[in-house]
């Protein structure tokens, strides 16, 4: 359950030195009336929680999914105004552990979904699965209401490894799930861990192999972070946990990139891998700026330059939507420069680049004219390449990507640029 919906991405100190903003850098699929087509639902229930996760979420009150699913038909239905439902290309389910929900509470939750936000012709409708919970009849179920990809929380196949990121799932559960999902034609995705204190290249290569064998659509690894607030965090703070060395998280990156393109996984994005033709559409949504709804605790929409996010208490989020009150708990109007600048830092996120002639249709503002001096300074480094079509991030570049960011979103105090 690793992939995060974008938040509040822009630094808040970054100055808007443009006053003059126009409905011209607007582009035209962010306009009011033109609505989004990806949904995401946060489902925030999860058995306990996990020594690393800092996510939005309850451990142990499935007490509160009856509740939670009246508050997110509310939101679906609009708590402002009556809302018609809204065709969508991209569903996602994420959590927390949406395959928490009892079958009947889950039906429920995709009814609905589907009734608001129905599915277009060809779409995507991915559910974040924990390997424990997955089920026969789940996989029916979720095959049933039109799921069409299930994203599988597997971390890892080794036991000492599992237990040290206090999963409560063991590697036969990942490979009985696994075939359960392939055996419905769901499409399989796996999201990977490495760097995991103690572990060893033995260990990674064994995690890789293990997760090939399961022949799944789509993987994503993710080095372990220590996030402020996580029993993790305290452990690392009381010497009680060590980080991963640095060199070595480095290698065991590498290893995935080369072990899975070799077999036959595109390099996509920065973390993830996927099988020709099965990339995660919801989350390329997301780096290419499109504009997303949400509901659910913590889930933050993106319509018209305007980022909301919700409570990230559960408990706050439900007193507030049963009381017919606004769940948003952030809301921030984006200038068009701070959009501009996320909209590159996303694209770059992504191993094609940012085509610049894409990027200046789309966001209203040429490369050069929001980060010039930097580009050719990280160019000069090696850790980007500019090919004169596009600017694309270089392997070296991959690896100390999130060093390069903060860069790029700050802007300039002045000589900013309007493109159009
Ligand atoms: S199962 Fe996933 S969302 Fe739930 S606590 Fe563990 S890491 Fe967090």
């Amino acid at each position: 359950m690793r992939m995060e919906q974008p938040t509040n991405f822009t630094p808040k100190n970054v100055p808007d030195p443009l006053n003059h903003h126009t409905t011209s850098h607007l582009v035209a699929s962010d306009a009011a009336n033109d609505l989004p087509r990806a949904v995401y639902i946060h489902v925030p229930f999860c058995a306990h929680r996990c020594g690393y996760c800092n996510f939005t979420l309850v451990a142990g009150r499935l007490d509160l999914v009856e509740p939670y699913l009246t508050a997110v038909e509310r939101e679906l239905t609009g708590l402002d105004e009556p809302r018609q439902p809204q065709p969508v290309d991209t569903l996602f389910f994420g959590g927390g552990t949406p395959t928490q929900l009892a079958g009947p509470q889950l039906s429920r939750l995709l009814e609905m979904v589907r009734h608001w936000h129905p599915p277009a012709v060809g779409y995507e409708f991915s559910v974040e699965a924990n390997p424990a919970d997955v089920t026969r009849e789940l996989v029916a179920l979720l095959a049933r209401h039109g799921v069409t990809r299930v994203s599988l929380g597997a971390q890892s196949f080794q036991p000492a490894k599992l237990r040290m990121l206090e999963r409560d799932h063991q590697p036969d559960d990942i490979r009985r799930a696994a075939s359960l999902i392939c055996e419905s034609n769901l499409q399989l995705a796996l999201d990977l861990i490495f760097g995991v204190p103690g572990e060893t290249p033995d260990d990674w290569q064994a995690d890789l192999d293990a997760a090939l064998a399961l022949e799944p659509d789509h993987i994503s690894t993710y080095g372990l972070t220590f996030e402020r607030g996580t029993t993790f965090w305290n452990r690392l703070s009381h010497g009680q946990l060590a980080r991963a060395d640095e060199d070595l998280e480095r290698s065991l990156y590498l290893h995935a990139i080369e072990r899975l393109t070799a077999d036959g996984f595109e390099h996509y994005e920065v973390s993830n891998f996927a099988r020709p033709g099965r990339r995660c559409r919801h989350n390329e949504a997301y780096w290419a700026g499109e504009q997303y709804s949400a509901a659910g605790p913590g889930a933050t929409s993106y319509i018209a330059g305007v980022r909301q996010t919700n409570h990230r208490s559960t408990t706050t989020y439900l007193k507030r939507v049963l009381a017919g009150q606004s769940p948003v708990a952030e809301r921030e109007q984006l200038a068009p420069e701070d959009r501009a600048r996320e909209l590159l830092v996303f694209g770059l996120r992504r191993m094609a680049g940012v085509e610049r002639a894409w990027f200046a249709t789309r966001s209203g503002f040429t490369i050069e004219a929001l980060i010039g001096p930097a580009l050719r300074r990280y160019v000069d480094l090696g850790m980007l390449k500019d090919t004169g079509n596009a600017v694309l991030l270089t392997r070296e570049g991959l690896l100390l990507s999130d060093a390069i960011w903060p860069d790029f979103l700050v802007a300039k105090k002045k000589g900013s640029e309007l493109f159009s």
